[in-house]
């Protein structure tokens, strides 16, 4: 095992410092076993890290440079993660469960994010608007000053880099609150600010409790727009102190997301959806495939195709698999695998079928069995609230109309599915589906270019695409009288 060090800090106008609340263990989820301790930054670190982003922000030392200049800045950074890509992929898996191949994967799509908006800084123009002859009349796109982005546990390097990247192209500087699960690998970030030659305070990374940090950063006077991206009710908590201090905020939250599979979908391919759908990232992924809705002609054919995905996977310890293949890691935590594992014994209590797993392992650390679950019935809690783990709940449809509403039928509208040979059905179903985005055929179809955001308790706005460049600038109108 990778030698990690044991005491991590903050890192606040670029120098490395303890947290006025103390630390907080860090545990590796793949053996249960502490790995490190994190600094806990309280409401005054807090303060420190807005102050020297703020200070950094009206020095102008961002918004001056040529948009081509700071662009070239940002895509070093994601050099530098690539770069490093041996030692922070192996610290992921360690403090999040993730096997190392998907923590490379997860480096590999954070450093993309640096290479895709960094490409773009010279591309946020504005346009002129004719007024007539006496105005000359024109907008601009200025950066909102500082951003404050909190981080959830899943994916901490990409979800980071989503917003880090596309707020230092717009020319924000950034405070950013670090999950209490998995804190340390987003130290890298700092190391990447530093080698390109970011000012100190451009970019802040702490960890706090979220009740404490990270109230304290979203309800901050002097922060201009929030990123966050979580669960539900911390959302709620969030958008309610951006409201109290008038700034905006993007919300990036749960989701409940259904695959619709028809009668002439091809079920052998589908297996590859099943597999990344939901067992990718132990399932504790925001878009994943948590449920499928299957015309009823099929239903035992797919049941009996998932249970196979499902056993086919080896289930371990992340650190030791380098090599993509047909295996699952830890869960992020034992807490979070036994709320997935009683969500399942209710499901069961309320009639759902454990087709296969639905467990947790007889091994030291946060291991659940990779689950299928059938005979779901859209009222069942199962199928309304987001399990977070690897649990496929299967349901059955009679007709299309059918299928649309199970599908439409929670709070949630982060993504969805439609798997048919039919062009027709799949798009009535794109246009019927109420969610931010609609996959057709191929479950994760996508990528750091295609907008990404939900519908309904997902969320409001973008991340991903040149959507979210958005987020970061605001217009300024500016017109001329000619006299
Ligand atoms: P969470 O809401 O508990 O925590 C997320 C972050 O918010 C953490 O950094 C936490 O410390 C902080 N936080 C907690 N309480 C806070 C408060 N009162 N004020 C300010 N900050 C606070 O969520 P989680 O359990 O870490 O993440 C899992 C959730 O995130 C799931 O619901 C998942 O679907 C969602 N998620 C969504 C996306 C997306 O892009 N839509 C991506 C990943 C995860």
């Amino acid at each position: 095992m990778p030698d990690v060090k044991l005491y991590w800090q903050n890192y606040i106008d670029g120098a490395w410092t303890d947290g006025g609340a103390g630390r907080l263990d860090v545990i590796n989820p793949g053996s249960g076993e502490k790995l490190a301790e994190h600094a806990l930054a309280d409401e005054a670190d807090v303060d420190r890290a807005v102050s020297a982003a703020r200070r950094v922000h009206q020095s102008g030392v961002l918004t001056a440079m040529r948009p081509i200049e700071r662009g070239r800045i940002v895509q070093a950074m994601g050099k530098y993660l690539l770069d490093n890509i041996d030692e922070i992929s192996a610290l992921l898996s360690l403090e999040q469960g993730k096997p190392l191949w998907e923590a490379r994967k997860e480096i590999n799509g954070a450093a993309l994010y640096f290479e895709y908006y960094g490409n773009q800084a010279s591309t946020v123009e504005g346009r002129s608007i004719p007024l007539g002859s006496g105005y000359f009349d024109f907008t601009d796109n200025e950066p909102y000053g500082v951003s404050a982005q909190i981080i959830p546990w899943n994916y901490p390097m990409e979800m980071t880099a989503r917003s880090l990247s596309a707020a230092l192209t717009t020319g924000n500087t950034c405070v950013i609150k670090t999950p209490e699960l998995t804190p340390l690998s987003n130290a890298w970030f700092a190391h990447a600010a530093e080698a390109v030659g970011l000012p100190a305070g451009a970019v802040n990374i702490l960890c706090g409790w979220g009740h404490q940090a990270g109230a304290a950063l979203s309800a901050h006077p002097e922060v201009n727009q929030i990123v966050f991206t979580g669960s539900v009710r911390t959302g709620i908590a969030i958008a309610t102190a951006a409201a109290a201090n008038v700034v905006p905020c993007v919300l990036e939250l749960g989701g409940k997301s259904a695959a619709i599979v028809h009668d002439d979908a091809d079920l052998e391919a589908f297996e590859n959806d099943i597999r990344w759908g939901i067992y990718f990232n132990a399932g504790q992924v925001c878009s994943a495939m948590s449920r499928v809705i299957v015309h009823e002609s099929r239903h035992d054919e797919l049941v009996e195709r998932a249970v196979n995905v499902a056993r086919s996977l080896s289930v371990g310890p992340g650190i030791e698999r380098a090599e993509a293949g047909a295996n699952m890691g830890a869960m992020v935590s034992e807490a979070q695998r036994d709320r997935a594992a009683a969500m399942v014994a209710e499901a069961e209590a309320q009639g759902a079928r454990v087709a296969t797993g639905g467990r947790a392992m007889n091994i030291p650390g946060a291991f659940l069995e990779p689950t299928v679950l059938s005979e779901v019935t859209p009222e069942m809690t199962i199928a309304q609230d987001e399990v977070f783990g690897p649990v496929l709940s299967v349901m059955k449809f009679r007709d299309e109309a059918d299928a649309i509403r199970i599908s439409n039928g929670t709070p949630y509208g982060l993504v969805g599915g439609v798997f048919t040979r039919d062009l027709d059905r799949a798009t009535r179903a794109a246009r019927q589906i109420r969610a931010g985005q609609v996959f057709v055929n191929q479950w994760f179809a996508g990528g750091v270019e295609t907008p990404f955001g939900g519908y309904g308790k997902s969320g409001y706005g973008r991340e991903k695409g040149r959507e979210a460049l958005w987020n970061y600038v605001q217009t300024k109108n500016v017109a001329i009288a000619l006299r």
